[in-house]
């Protein structure tokens, strides 16, 4: 008869926390309860990848119906509208959040709908009043989206809103150029929004493959979206109705000159303003836009957990630290995700959820494998990644790049200007693939696959002898036979 109250209790209700309750529960046969104070399914299902990808499906509709004439079709574009999708959206949440509960009860996981936080190293608190102690903890609470310290920034959303917007912007500005600001700015363009997008570094994608993120970008604006590098806010205020300012997509960058009480006026109007946004940029210039979105980066939510206090250590971004398998300083607390700030992608979560119950339940201690994980950018054109940057491989190592760039058959014909990019990075030493990149529409389908050989070891050679499938546009990753440069 163990002492506790359970096996193990779960902290979070995401994708990761969710995957190892009902694992540790239905597979191993432990006690387990699990807590969240918001929505099942977390971050990935509730407010991320899942309706993010929703919207970009219904972007990409506008561009299917104008190159449908090219094909024949006599299609006529109506307007979109964003409260039918939006209740749509909302009706596949709901959904899928009754999924995650079920699947939950299916595998006899007790849940709490309350906010936790650690009493001790043995004992969760919830914000019902009930104290529960467990044998382990696993924490599994993620991240939040962070505005910077710009003047007024709360008058700007962050991506957890716009699920929740109640009318699209005529004129959105987006700051940041991760994967959120790339994949909303296409989104958003995509729905008749007109899009600018600040980003501070001199590429946006920072990481990634130079050729690739420069393909990305020059897509971006070659679809309409004004994208500025080396451009940050400094300032911003809500726009009185009676100024006479340039708006976005109207004009240009244009001076205002507002005066300095001026724009203290505006700001103390800031906390009742949801109207057009006044925003002044490194560069000098000033604009107004309708909305402001922030994608701006996302830290760990750790705060107000009573981690520190139980002995629980956490890094220079409140993230918790964990070793290999994910075991926090105190031997009975645990975490996986985005809190532990490792690799932020949903799958990695799941992984990681996986083997702590391997490790804790199964006693097969199972260190997760962070290496050459493949990942997808839903940018219009989608990016594919897995390993190595041309960049990061020279630094390595002697290197072969292959490379092409070409229109793809289906656009081409439409007459749209789009280039695709597929692009292998290659040891001279072992042959082995050391990156695969792909820039083009379903890239993010076609590196999973390409991920697979690339993480069993595959050669230059091995892709070389597997015949190409014709026509498509992946078929170039096999037909690359001369290095575009070496380095
Ligand atoms: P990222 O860390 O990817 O990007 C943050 C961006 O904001 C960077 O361009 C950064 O610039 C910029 N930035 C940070 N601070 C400031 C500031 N003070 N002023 C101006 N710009 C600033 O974060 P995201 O929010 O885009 O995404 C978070 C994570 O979510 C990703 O890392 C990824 O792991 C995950 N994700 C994955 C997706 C997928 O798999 N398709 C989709 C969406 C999210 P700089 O480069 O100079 O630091």
């Amino acid at each position: 008869m163990s002492d506790f109250d359970y096996d193990l209790f779960v902290i979070g209700g995401g994708s990761g926390g969710v995957r190892a309750a009902r694992v540790a529960a239905g597979e191993a046969g432990a006690k387990v309860a699990l807590a969240e104070d918001d929505r099942y399914g977390g971050t990935c299902v509730i407010r991320g990848c899942v309706p993010k990808k929703l919207m970009v499906f219904a972007s990409e509709y506008a561009g299917v119906v104008e190159d449908a004439a090219s094909y024949g079709w006599d299609l006529t574009q109506g307007p979109f509208d964003w409260h039918s999708f939006r209740s749509r959206l909302n009706e596949e949440l709901d959904r899928l959040e009754q999924v995650y509960r079920n699947l939950l009860k299916g595998s006899g996981v007790d849940t709490f709908d309350a906010r936790a936080s650690l009493a001790g190293r043995h004992e969760v608190k919830l914000s019902t009043g009930e104290t529960k102690s467990a044998k382990h903890i696993l924490i599994a609470t993620g991240g939040h989206p962070v505005r910077p310290d710009t003047p007024n920034a709360h008058l700007g959303i962050v991506s957890d809103d716009i699920f929740h917007l109640e009318s699209l912007p005529k004129s959105l500005l987006i700051v940041g150029g991760g994967y959120i600001a790339c994949e909303f700015a296409g989104i958003m363009n995509g729905l008749g929004v007109e899009v600018t997008q600040y980003y501070r570094g001199a590429q946006i994608l920072r990481g990634f493959d130079e050729e690739a993120r420069g393909l990305v970008a020059e897509s971006m604006r070659e679809r309409g979206i004004d994208l500025r590098v080396g451009t940050n806010i400094v300032e911003m205020a809500p726009a009185s109705a009676d100024r006479s300012m340039s708006h976005a997509g109207t004009a240009s960058d244009a001076a205002m000159g507002a005066s300095a009480q001026q724009v203290q006026e505006m700001q103390a109007k800031a906390e009742a303003s949801d109207g057009p946004i006044w925003v002044k940029s490194t560069n000098g210039g000033e604009r107004v836009f309708d909305m402001v979105l922030f994608a701006t980066g996302r830290d760990p939510n750790t705060k107000d957990m009573g981690l520190e206090e139980v002995g629980v250590k956490l890094g220079r971004r409140g993230q918790i630290e964990v070793d290999d398998y994910s075991q926090t300083a105190v031997p009975s607390i645990y975490a996986i995700g985005d809190v532990t700030d490792r690799v932020n992608l949903t799958p990695v979560a799941i992984r990681e959820g996986m083997a702590f119950v391997e490790t804790v339940f199964k006693g097969n201690p199972t260190p997760v494998d962070h290496d050459l994980i493949p990942s997808a950018i839903f940018t219009q054109p989608e990016m594919g990644t897995v390993g190595l940057s041309e960049e990061d491989a020279r630094d390595q190592e002697a290197i072969e790049v292959y490379c092409t760039s070409f229109r793809p058959m289906q656009t081409a014909f439409a007459g749209r200007p789009d280039r695709v990019l597929m692009k292998l990075v290659v040891s001279k030493a072992t042959r082995k693939v050391l990156g695969c990149h792909i820039v083009a529409p379903g890239a993010g389908e076609m590196i999973q696959l390409a991920g697979i050989a690339v993480k069993m070891g595959a050669t230059k050679e091995d892709f070389d002898r597997t015949v190409a499938v014709h026509p498509t546009m992946s078929e170039e990753i096999v037909t690359m036979r001369t290095p575009m440069r070496t380095a």
